[in-house]
Parts: structure tokens; sequence; C-alpha cells
């Protein structure tokens, strides 16, 4: 069974190690990715405020070495999904099974001014150089503001303000410069009001001003003004910005998306396409997009083609949850797990932020990277 993994992001990377790992040599997957390497998500946290660096937080794909498996580095063209084949810059790919993990792509040149006056901060490239424009920062009316829905891992503008309150005041420069948050959820994690209400405390605790249900749709340049979707308008020095998220291009021109995304069964991630699937963020399943769940949702995949390599009956289907980790700023980090099934209302358990948890978020990345590139890795 020839197994094309299109994209090494958490979910790519999960699918494939999992198949390697239980099928060893007879695994035969060729995994493509366009990129050098993968960064985590909360990486670019991590550089953006000074924790760490880029280089620090980049994993060669060159050490993706596994039994089974044969990375390639392309960008791809096309993708044929009844044929179950692409086209890439380095040839033409076939396989009996395709999975799509192409993940979101970021459109910052989707939201007027953007470009011109503000930074995003949700691309690998975008948060090293956001981390340049923080270092060089001397105070003023600072915004996070998202400029659409859906958006990655919804807890991050949370977090982005509680560590820039922090970044700030180690810099003293906290006195003379307004945070603000403009969100388009009513909540910050809508799933787990026990998290909500931790982050809502923590923004009143520091003096963060709190817009939910709000979305900023242009920015000014000349009058550095953020216009929002209700007409308001906030003044800023300096706008760090959630850009818009469409998948990628070539999955736009597959024939795959309906209202933007792949549609997938929620508990199997087979899309319309016979032995055609979609994980993480580049489907519409219903969960938020985060590593976690796309990771999670690989790990369906996998078993159930493990069971076909097998010849069994594929049992495995995704159960909905995703655990994730909360910086709450003062060295303090709080956990979340949620689980979001069809047709039901999600719900959503929270740990109180603790100094303790902050091993437990090293160990998960460093659990990622040992997994994945068999490397030895600690994040800051
Ligand atoms: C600031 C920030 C903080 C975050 N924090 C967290 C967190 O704490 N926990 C969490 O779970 N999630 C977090 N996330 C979200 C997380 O990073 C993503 O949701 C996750 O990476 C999605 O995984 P994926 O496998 O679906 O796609 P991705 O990881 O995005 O992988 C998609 C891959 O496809 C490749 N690709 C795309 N187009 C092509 C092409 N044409 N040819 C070849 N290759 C291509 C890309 O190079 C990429 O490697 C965060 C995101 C941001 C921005």
């Amino acid at each position: 069974m020839r197994v094309l993994v299109l994209g090494a992001g958490f979910g790519g990377l999960e699918l494939t190690t999992r198949l390697s790992e239980e099928l060893g040599d007879d695994a035969d997957v060729v995994l493509i990715d366009k990129a050098d390497d993968f960064v985590m998500g909360f990486s670019k946290l991590d550089v953006m405020f000074g924790r760490t660096t880029a280089d620090a937080v980049r994993h060669p794909y060159a050490d993706v070495v596994m039994p089974g498996v044969r990375f390639v580095k392309a960008d791809i063209r096309a993708i044929d999904p009844g044929g179950r084949s692409v086209e890439t810059d380095a040839g033409r790919f076939d396989a009996d099974v395709l999975v799509v993990a192409l993940g979101a792509d970021l459109d910052p040149a989707a939201t007027p001014g953007l470009l011109e006056a503000g930074h995003e901060f949700y691309t690998p490239a975008g948060a090293f150089a956001a981390a340049e424009v923080l270092d060089s920062f001397t105070g003023g009316r600072v915004i996070v503001g998202v400029t659409s829905t859906p958006f990655k891992c919804p807890p991050a503008p949370s977090e982005t303000v509680l560590m820039l309150h922090d970044f700030l005041v180690e810099r003293g420069l906290r006195d003379k410069s307004d945070i603000s948050l403009v969100m388009p959820l009513g909540s910050p994690i809508p799933p787990s009001p026990g998290a909500s209400e931790a982050l809502l405390t923590a923004f009143g605790e520091r003096g963060i001003t709190w817009s939910p249900d709000s979305l900023v749709r242009t920015l000014d340049p000349e009058r550095r003004v953020a216009v929002l979707a209700d007409g308001r308008e906030l003044p800023f020095d300096l706008f760090l910005g959630v850009p818009r998220h469409r998948v990628p291009a070539v999955v736009a021109e597959s024939g795959m998306c309906v209202d933007g995304w792949i549609p997938v069964d929620p508990l199997t991630l087979e899309t319309k396409f016979p032995d055609v699937y979609a994980v993480g963020d580049v489907t519409s399943v219903g969960t938020p997009k985060a590593g976690v769940f796309s990771e999670r949702q690989a790990r369906a995949v996998a078993d159930r083609l493990i069971a076909r390599h097998r010849r069994v009956a594929p049992e495995a289907t995704y159960d909905g949850t995703g655990l994730c980790f909360v910086e709450f700023g003062d060295d303090r980090i709080g956990r979340v797990e949620v689980t979001f099934r069809s047709g039901e209302t999600p719900v959503g358990t929270f740990d109180a932020p603790s100094q303790e948890m902050r091993e437990r978020k090293a160990h998960f990345g460093a659990s990622r990277a040992k997994r994945w590139f068999g490397t030895d890795w600690t994040n800051h």
C-alpha cells in the first residue's frame, strides 16, 4: 500500500511516524513538504518575545529518518484526488492512499493596511520579524487583533497579550503602554468557561482591554487606526495581527473544498474521494485549528491504514479531543482539554495555571521532537 502524505506539519508528521513504527519497512510512505524545517506553533511566540532564537526552534526535515518513509522536499503544484496523484516541482507522485495535511495558509494582504501599517505574527517569518519590531519598541498603544475566522489556535491571541505584558514590564515600558485584544469570540476559550474566566481575570489584573465579538477589518496607515467590523476605530502605535486563513492555493484548485475547506467524515477523516483522507487545519472537521487536533486526527487515520494493511476491519475513529497548554504570563501555564463531537456542544476542562505545568509543556514539545525527528530538544 503506497501512502502519499501531503504536508509535514503536526498531522503529516504524526501519521508518517505511526505508520513507520507499526509497519517498519512495509510502510511505503512518501512524505512531501516544500519547507526545509518545521516550527511548532507555540515556538513562534517564544521567539517573538525573546525567550529563544529562531534557529533553536527549527526542526530540519533532513532529520526525518524512519523505516519505510521517504521525505521529499517539493512544492506541490497540483492534486488529483480522483487519480490519487500529485504534480510537484520534483516530479509526479502516485499512491494507493492519499492524505492531505497541508494546513491553513495565511493571507495578510487580504486585510487592507495590515502589510503597510501592522505586523502579522502567525507565520514563522512573521513572528521572527515581529521579535525585532518588539525589540526596538519604546512603548505606546499596542493592539493584538484577529482579522477573520476561522483562525489557528484560538488561545494564542490571549497568550500573546499576557506574554506582551510581561515583556513590557521587564523592559520598563508597561507604564508607557496600553494593550488591547480584539477577538471574534465571545469569550477567550468558549468551550472552557473555567479557562475563559481565568483569562479574563488575568486581563483585568494587568489592565489589558478585551474587545470580544469583534474583528479588525482594515488598518489605516495614515491615521494609524484599526477599523473594526462594527465601525469602531482604535488608534495604535504597534499592531500585531492574526491574518486571514485559507487553504493553500493548490488545495483550492483541487476541487476538494466546500465553503473554503475540505469536508471530511468527522470520525474517519475520509473525504468524498475514495482512499483520500484529509486531516488538520486544511479541513472543516469541526474542531479548532490546532496542532493537537491535527495530530490526533492523523493518529486515527494511521490506525485505520494499519488495520487495512493487516487485513482487519479498521475500528479506530477520531474522538474530537485535544489538549493544549495556555501561557498565562508570570511564568505560569494553564491546561485546557476540549472535546468537539459532531452534533454535540463542545466541552472542556481546565487546570489552573502553575509553574509546574511549564515542565509538562516542555515535555510536550520535546516528545514530539524526539518522536518525529529523533532529536533531543528543549523549548527554552
Ligand atoms: C502563534 C501560534 C501558536 C500556536 N500554538 C499552538 C499550540 O500551543 N498548540 C497547538 O496544538 N497548536 C498551536 N498552534 C496551531 C498549530 O501550529 C497548527 O494548527 C498546526 O500546525 C496545524 O497542523 P497541520 O498538520 O494541520 O498543518 P501544518 O502544521 O500547518 O502543516 C502543513 C504543512 O504543509 C506544507 N505545505 C503547504 N502547502 C504546500 C505545498 N503547496 N507544497 C508542499 N508543502 C506544502 C507546509 O509547509 C506545512 O509544513 C499555534 C499556531 C500559531 C500561529
